[in-house]
């Protein structure tokens, strides 16, 4: 099995703060395969985004979601398919309702034991932790949007179409300014770019951009990432500025016929160059490679 270098995946609940009135994040730290998990309350319901990698860190995040909620509704949703972010739903069957957006719920159906089988083989505190998942069926499916009232507070769940993944969804929560990205954006680090071809084709760097625009003109006051550092409607601009310049830089080269393998080289270093303290350089690549193969007329 390949070698794991990073630290445990494991969700550190001794972390978790308060974001705004009833709405807490259990940061991540800048801990792999850990997203950043909110519980989001309202009078009678709470809502949590985000299981963590498996059963085992989704029934941490259970423990203590209800501890939190007391005698309010539970209710979970996750922000795409990927493991980390919604292998460990089965952890909540029976004790909250999951509801997601359609594409998501297609991306689980039809893609999930893949990712299964491909995160398992990352690494053996990998596939530990994916030890006994059984991909969960979500209670509830909305197609496009969906306000979740959860009593003096609505939280607004909204798909954002084909981008990160084909299912995205982000979760806004109005009253506090807060904004759940999922894997839209990813602080400190180069964008993911879940580009597997033949098997998963499905990311697209075109389509992001304009979700980022998108994103960028609902001006939250603050923007929780899939990963990395809590932060400010900055990190929105930094994930489109860095999408437009990977693409132009990949387009112009592209389109001057210059070899697949020469492009990775350039643009790799070009990036680099312009954000040499980012994480992540592995997701360069797939990046230049996806981004070769889009053209802006075919989206
Ligand atoms: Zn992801």
């Amino acid at each position: 099995m390949a070698e794991y270098p990073y630290p445990e995946p494991v969700v550190r609940i001794t972390d978790a703060r308060e974001l705004a009135r009833d709405l807490v994040v259990i940061p991540n730290q800048g801990v792999q395969l850990v997203p950043n998990i909110g519980i989001i309350g309202g009078t009678h319901s709470v809502l949590v985004v985000e299981t963590g990698l498996g059963p085992r860190n989704a029934e941490t995040v259970l423990k203590f979601a209800a501890d939190y909620a007391g005698d309010r509704k539970l209710y979970l949703t996750t922000t795409h398919f990927h493991p980390e972010h919604a292998f460990g739903a089965q952890a909540f069957t029976e004790f909250a309702t999951y509801l997601i957006n359609r594409a998501q719920a297609t991306d689980l159906a039809t893609k999930g034991t893949a990712y299964l089988d491909m995160f398992a083989g990352l690494g053996e505190p990998v596939a530990r932790q994916l030890e006994g998942v059984k991909l969960a069926t979500p209670d509830v499916v909305y197609d496009n949007s969906y306000d979740l009232d959860l009593g003096g507070r609505v939280v607004q769940l909204r798909a954002t179409g084909r981008a990160h993944s084909k299912g995205d969804q982000v979760i806004t929560i109005p009253d506090a300014e807060v904004m759940f990205t999922g894997d839209l954006v990813e602080a400190g680090q180069f964008a993911i770019f879940p580009w597997f071809p033949p098997h998963d084709t499905d990311v697209s760097g075109i389509r992001w951009i304009t979700v980022m625009e998108q994103l960028s003109a609902t001006a939250p006051q603050v923007v929780v990432p899939g990963h990395g550092d809590i932060g400010d409607p900055q990190l929105l601009a930094d994930v489109r500025n860095y999408l437009q310049l990977l693409r132009d830089e990949t387009w112009i080269r592209r389109d001057s016929a210059m070899s697949k393998e020469t492009i990775i080289e350039e643009v790799t270093a070009l990036m680099i160059e312009r954000h040499p303290e980012w994480t992540g350089r592995e997701w360069l690549e797939p990046g230049i490679s996806c981004l070769c193969a889009e053209h802006a007329v075919d989206i």
